[in-house]
């Protein structure tokens, strides 16, 4: 089937052209997607009924339905389960700043990553999603919410730079001023450090913000925690972090979930400070969500509290993540394993 939401302007010219249509009608067809978030073919009413039919046929719009909702009474943060066209199911989720409307959407259906903590990877990786379907959750809470979106980061369930192709391809469209026109500088995406994507990513040309998931100082640890270790040791994450501030001059985010009694110790921030103290960049700390597949507990207040004090000795900007939306399902993947399970 055609994806027509997942072309490019360019790309959505030549289609037409190729179903015997006026390139002119790219546009609109685009703008009717892209700016006006129609949810169906009937709504673009400036396009002929026969083009309409020939396109429904031909090329059905990606369209996400709405599975669930849930909404904090502590935040109003709002999570949202999608059912894709072939019936997975996502979760993204917006969450209401001083500042604008931040939507936190998934790149993949599962993960392969693995990560110990993560409620997301613990049946594996279904599929990556295409560029509309990414989109499309951004979409859907624009419309549902009647306010724009101005800050979206890819930090749901699944790992971007294995859906590399696609996320790039996401991120044009995203930031397109011919579309929703968000800006770069309002997106990040969030990795656990496939390294070679990471030198990748940093010659696209973008201004995005990159999120490494670090949540360890020492390689030792940060294997016990992530496979992904494995593959790329902890000194090769933080040098290409290092080559992304230096090629993009932007700067990088280290994530860090606080797990109690595993990486949360004083000298596990001084040598935190040690390994990163060098480069550009900002450290985000998340206690961690406990899952219930998992026996790990989140740090105390006062454990969260001196690590930031820790590191903020050595000069490191440090922000502890509010979290927000406790009451509904927070951690990743809970609302959709919740689901799969009835
Ligand atoms: N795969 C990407 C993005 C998705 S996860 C990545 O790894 O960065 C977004 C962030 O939430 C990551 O830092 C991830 O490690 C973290 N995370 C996942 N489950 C968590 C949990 N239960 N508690 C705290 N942080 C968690």
């Amino acid at each position: 089937m055609t994806d027509i939401k997942s072309m490019n302007l360019d790309e959505l010219k030549e289609y037409m052209v190729s179903i015997g249509e006026k390139p002119f009608r790219a546009k609109q067809l685009y703008e009717w997607m892209h700016v006006h978030l129609a949810a169906s073919y009937d709504e673009m009413t400036n396009l002929s009924k026969g083009l309409r039919e020939k396109l429904e046929q031909e090329a059905p719009l990606v369209v996400l339905t709405q599975e669930d909702l849930q909404i904090s009474r502590i935040d109003g943060t709002r999570k949202y389960l999608f059912a894709l066209p072939d019936g997975n199911m996502v979760e993204s989720v917006l969450m209401r700043y001083e500042h604008g409307n931040s939507v936190c959407i998934s790149s993949q259906v599962g993960c392969r990553m693995g990560c110990r903590f993560c409620a997301s990877t613990l049946d594996g990786l279904v599929r990556g999603l295409e560029p509309s379907e990414m989109l499309d959750q951004i979409y859907r809470i624009q419309s549902d919410i009647g306010e724009r979106v101005s800050n979206v980061v890819v930090m749901g369930t699944g790992e971007p730079m294995d859906n590399y192709d696609h996320l790039i391809r996401f991120i044009h469209m995203l930031t397109d001023e011919n579309g929703l026109n968000i800006s770069q500088r309002n997106l990040t995406v969030s990795t656990c450090g496939l390294v070679p994507k990471i030198y990748d990513l940093a010659k696209e040309d973008l201004s995005i913000t990159l999120a490494i998931s670090l949540h360890a100082s020492s390689q030792e640890k940060r294997q016990q925690l992530m496979p992904i270790a494995n593959s790329y040791d902890i000194h090769e994450v933080v040098k290409a972090a290092a080559d992304y501030v230096k090629s993009t001059g932007r700067r990088v985010t280290f994530e860090y979930s606080l797990v109690s009694g595993v990486n949360d110790s004083e000298e596990d921030a001084s040598q935190l400070a040690r390994l990163i103290g060098d480069i550009l960049c900002h450290v985000n700390l998340i206690p961690v969500n406990p899952i219930k597949e998992r026996d790990y507990v989140q740090s105390s207040h006062e454990a969260v509290l001196s690590f930031q004090k820790k590191l903020e000795k050595y000069g490191i900007n440090v922000t502890i993540r509010r979290e927000l939306g406790r009451d509904i399902d927070g951690a990743c993947g809970q609302l959709r394993r919740r689901h799969m399970r009835g």
